[in-house]
């Protein structure tokens, strides 16, 4: 499917084979064990329909060979589980709380030495890849959870390599309409699917894309898959398949009324400051017009009166939801320093995160715009 854009990759990847009365979609397949004389036998091992499906479509948009877990923390765990006890990794200092909390478990079950590092800093993230004993592990996420700090990925996978450490890029945030960090260099592409990739807010799921010709990790990732059981449902995978088909729609209108919700807000007194790498002055924006298909749909900004005022804006929104999470049609707003995780990654008190959806975008501004006073 390479010859066509992503956007058409992500309607026509995943079918059934084009045979006179074969189903366009591929069926919920619910079940576990199948007739015997084949190799698929039994589900946990060997998959079915459902699941060659999404995985054939996320594959096809990555580039590579995608293998789908029941969360994003099951394939973040496939990834640092797997590694030797030992062994060391670089992490990112800003990142998605669970990330953040799966390394400093494995560090405080002696299993992992772990180095936090600005992964925007590219510099600190090369000293630290440099240091002895040289890591095993870089695991990048850009743009980062909740500063939206953007990584050099081609550069720091680069340094990553010639120390013999295997670069994982939590992509979750771009989905691959707007990053391909396999085409960058990277090892392993990791995305939440419960975010974007699916899109509706209303299922869990995880995947790891390897390499095409990367036979050695993907291996590794489906034993690891196959000895925690770590596969989602059919109906999720059903779902998220489903969720893939209007991806591209729904992150072009969700990013352009990001755009105009980032310029607004940048422009109001009770704003500080708008963490956003579209905007043209943003420490980001050189990195993603360079390396991205666009900014996302994910923005922070900081309002003026600290973490009350902030609280006040969450309670004051009708149409946006003060919820968690991200990726989804609707806009979500949320105080991230209100989790002890972010707290201590240096989240500032007062940063409202917002993932923006798809609604009308001067519904949202009046909305925000009322709810900031
Ligand atoms: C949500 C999220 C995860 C974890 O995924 P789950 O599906 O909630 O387990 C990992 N990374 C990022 C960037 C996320 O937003």
């Amino acid at each position: 499917m390479s010859q066509y854009a992503r956007s058409t990759v992500a309607v026509a990847a995943g079918r059934p084979p084009a045979e006179p009365g074969a189903p366009v979609n591929t069926p919920i397949a619910a079940s576990v064990t199948f007739h015997q004389g084949a190799e698929q036998n039994y589900l946990r091992q060997s998959g079915s329909d459902s699941l060659r499906a999404f995985q054939e479509a996320l594959g096809e948009l990555e580039g590579g060979r995608a293998l789908a877990f029941s969360s994003g923390m099951a394939a973040i765990a496939a990834v640092v589980e797997g590694l030797p006890a030992g062994s060391t990794v670089v992490v990112p200092r800003m990142t998605y709380s669970g990330t953040s909390s799966i390394h400093d478990h494995q560090e405080r079950l002696g299993r992992l030495e772990v180095r936090r590092v600005e992964i925007s800093d590219t510099a600190a993230v090369l000293e630290a890849l440099r240091r002895e004993p040289a890591p095993a592990l870089l695991w990048i996420e850009t743009p980062t959870n909740p500063m939206v700090g953007v990584a050099d990925v081609p550069a720091l996978a680069e340094a990553a390599h010639a120390v013999g450490a295997t670069v994982v890029v939590d992509s979750t945030w771009n989905s691959p309409l707007l990053l391909r960090p396999l085409e960058h260099g990277a090892d392993v592409v990791m995305h939440s699917v419960t975010k974007y990739l699916s899109g509706h807010s209303d299922l869990l799921m995880g995947a790891l894309v390897t390499g095409p010709d990367d036979d050695e990790r993907f291996a590794a990732f489906k034993l690891r898959r196959d000895l925690t059981g770590g596969l989602p449902g059919m109906l999720e995978t059903f779902l998220a398949l489903r969720g893939i088909r209007t991806l591209a729609v729904r992150m072009e209108r969700a990013q352009a009324n990001a755009g105009v919700l980032a310029q607004r807000l940048a422009a109001h007194p009770a704003v500080e400051r708008v963490l956003y790498p579209g905007l043209p002055d943003d420490p980001g924006h050189d990195l993603v017009a360079r390396l991205h298909d666009g900014p996302g749909a994910m923005l922070s900004f900081l309002v003026a009166g600290g973490a009350p005022a902030a609280d006040r804006v969450c309670a004051a929104v009708r149409l946006v939801t003060n919820a968690t999470s991200l990726g989804g049609v609707e806009t979500l707003v949320e105080r991230r320093a209100q989790y002890a995780v972010d707290a201590a990654n240096g989240t500032p008190d007062n940063l409202l995160r917002l993932s923006v959806g798809i609604e009308d975008v001067q519904d949202l501004w009046a909305d925000l715009s009322r709810a900031l006073g």
